[in-house]
């Protein structure tokens, strides 16, 4: 693949480039989407029916035993090359933030550390009532554990139908798309706000847009490069052209 000359020499050049990430990396690793992720026992449900505040005051503990049963399915999956790519240009550039859209932890399993977490992450739970984190609970009680702070139910930290995103992350999201230099958007559809607004607020304020898609998006127009393949495969191409050939 040949990337052209002056975007080679832009990221090599830049000290400030941020990546916003969805879906589509994760696909890439073998993970299904929400959506043809229900097989089995849970193909009964629609996700909407299971990932609101309304389901869980209804049912705490189906709604449990589905994010159990989702994080046993994460437990099988390893990031891709697109994932350590983006650990890669993490050492590279000076000022690199990541943003996803995804809860997997794949991005940090990869070893991405600065990583802002719009839809929060499977991976963690924490108290309904208080917001405490836990670190350790049990996925094969009989009822859904309980905060050891207050008593309240426990829940995955991440970001249900009808929940606001939270509002530290979203606004180191947008300060950080309105003053980068760089901004890579992969594996995203483009449609799902508030997101898809942060690469329109990056190319409104002069940023440099990547795009990496399997297909065109709302986004490719305006994207200064694009790129329509695996994330995984071009992106650790890029990373070698930039930062490992002609150095
Ligand atoms: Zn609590």
């Amino acid at each position: 693949m040949n990337f052209a000359p002056e975007l080679i020499s832009l990221l090599r050049g830049t000290s400030k480039l941020v990546a916003l990430t969805g879906a589509g990396v994760s696909q890439e690793s073998g993970l299904r989407t929400f959506r043809d992720a229900q097989t089995g026992l849970w193909a009964q449900y629609k996700p909407e029916e299971l990932a609101s505040p309304e389901a869980f005051r209804r049912d705490p503990k189906l709604v449990w035993d589905w994010y159990a049963w989702r994080r046993e399915a994460v437990k099988g999956v390893r990031p891709n090359p697109g994932h350590y790519a983006l650990a890669e240009m993490a050492k590279r550039v000076p000022e690199f933030i990541l943003i996803t859209q995804n809860v997997d932890g794949l991005h940090h399993m990869a070893g991405n550390r600065k990583l802002i977490e719009l839809h929060g992450n499977i991976q963690r739970v924490r108290c309904a009532e208080c917001y405490t984190l836990t670190e350790t609970w049990g996925d094969d009680t009989e009822s859904v554990p309980q905060c050891l702070v207050c008593g309240g139910l426990l829940r995955p930290d991440v970001v249900w139908f009808g929940e606001p995103l939270p509002r530290d992350q979203l606004e180191a999201a947008v300060e950080a798309a309105r003053t980068c230099e760089v901004f890579f958007s992969i594996g995203t559809s483009g449609v799902v706000q508030p997101a898809a607004s942060l690469a329109f607020a990056a190319h409104n304020r002069g940023a440099v847009v990547v795009e990496i898609n399997a297909e065109p998006t709302p986004l490719t127009p305006k994207a200064n490069y694009a790129f329509h393949g695996k994330s995984g495969e071009i992106l650790p191409k890029l990373v070698t052209a930039v930062w490992e050939n002609g150095r």
